[in-house]
């Protein structure tokens, strides 16, 4: 039973059919599903919600699938965490994180639009998968894929860290390494998309695989008791987790899950690559391509396709953009887990060294509610912080050895 009428321009309103489409043929804006929320308000309640299991579809009736999910069956349903200590060091009052980086399979958001990406594709009859991805993506689809057993062909800037290397090598896709930059990457893979009948999860799926994202949202208001905080900050690359968390929490006020939505959703970037930042500082709705230069490599997209719906965001809730330096997403890594024990990835490092920021400028009082998101795990990007944490004492194996090296 499918909830899915059809596909529609975002930006003139034209109609499509339900298929692997993603751009508008009349005004080339990105094409978005439409649902019957008619029909979705009579069948899905909080009840039924709460007594599904604990993963992302339990959201079903609102993302675009027409059959039983089959992929991502532990994808999602991550832990919102109390940040005790982190509201102590920051003297704020109400911190939460949302914990992407202990995800499934693959320890990144992307197992959720990956999740609904493939069951989607499959859904379509495509047999072979890819992507062109900054490294988490080319992990969840080589691990998606491995388990959908579907081909799978990823494609990354050469440039991509080690572990983010071996992290997807050992799904055994087939992994093709460009010479260029993630722009470069996605421009050849918009070429390959038109010459072979692949299913590119984040260009001819990405009108699904997108909506995997609201997911992100809905737990947040779930778990936090069908309430929204009154500040989330989120990291950006392409601009779609944050125009689409923003999305999820609409609905969900339309469906009457939450009675208010008076949250600021506020921008995160790394200054090596903050196109999107920098045109909500400018209040422009236009965005300058960047070269990428930062640490960031996961959120190192310089001409992120949904910047501007980004941007709009932004405005539409009322909140802000903000970049940090290389060295205070390493700061912000090593607060993150001293203070709260997760070991985040430089995307989280970004997220949390702009809330630090925006709460120092006043811009989040710090008697309000903040979800601060985690969307990757550190273990991944170990490069980032390996000379920055010092060095294991040496010791020789006796008593002697141990206390002439350690001071008590
Ligand atoms: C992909 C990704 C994001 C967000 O990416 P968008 O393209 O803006 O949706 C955030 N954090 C991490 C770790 C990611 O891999």
């Amino acid at each position: 039973m499918s909830y899915i009428k059809k596909l529609k321009c975002r930006e003139c309103g034209k109609t499509y059919p339900k298929e692997a489409l993603y751009v508008c043929e009349y005004c080339f804006g990105p094409l978005e599903v439409d649902y019957d929320y008619d029909r979705i308000k009579k069948d899905l309640t909080k009840d039924v919600i709460e007594k599904r299991a604990k993963n992302l579809w339990r959201y079903k009736e609102l993302l675009p699938i027409e059959r039983m999910p089959t992929d991502g069956l532990f994808s999602g349903f991550t832990p919102l965490i109390r940040a005790k200590n982190l509201e102590k060091y920051l003297g704020a009052e109400e911190i939460y994180l949302k914990d992407d980086s202990v995800n499934h399979p693959t320890l990144s958001f992307k197992d959720r639009v990956v999740a609904i990406a493939l069951s989607r594709a499959k859904e379509l009859n495509f047999d072979t998968v890819a992507c062109a991805s900054t490294g988490n993506l080319a992990h969840s689809v080589s691990a998606h894929a491995a388990i959908a057993g579907l081909k799978r062909y990823i494609f990354i800037p050469e440039s991509l860290e080690l572990s983010k290397i071996v992290a997807s090598l050992v799904y055994n896709p087939v992994l093709i390494a460009v010479e260029g930059n993630y722009d470069q990457v996605n421009r050849l893979c918009s070429e390959i998309v038109n010459k072979y009948k692949w299913a590119f999860v984040n260009i001819n799926i990405r009108p699904y695989y997108a909506e995997g994202s609201k997911t992100f949202g809905y737990e947040i208001a779930e778990q936090l008791g069908w309430q929204t905080p009154k500040h989330i900050i989120v990291p950006c690359a392409g601009g779609s987790l944050i125009t689409k968390i923003w999305k999820g929490l609409k609905e969900f006020k339309n469906l009457g899950f939450i009675n208010s939505l008076d949250t600021k959703i506020h921008a995160a970037q790394a200054i090596g690559c903050c196109p999107i930042v920098t045109a909500i500082k400018e209040k422009s709705d236009i965005i300058k391509p960047v070269k990428p230069d930062t640490i960031a490599k996961s959120l190192a997209i310089g001409n992120p396709a949904d910047g501007i719906y980004a941007v709009e965001t932004v405005k539409e809730s009322g909140g802000t953009g903000e970049y940090v330096s290389d060295e205070e997403i390493i700061e912000a890594i090593k607060i993150l887990a001293g203070e709260e024990g997760i070991f985040t990835e430089t995307a989280g490092g970004v997220t949390l060294g702009v809330t630090i920021k925006l709460i120092k400028q006043g811009n989040i009082p710090k008697s309000e509610s903040i979800v601060i998101c985690i969307t990757g795990n550190g273990l991944k990007t170990q490069e980032a912080v390996l000379d920055k944490i010092g060095i294991p004492i040496k010791i020789k194996p006796n008593i002697k050895s141990f206390e002439e090296n350690i001071k008590l």
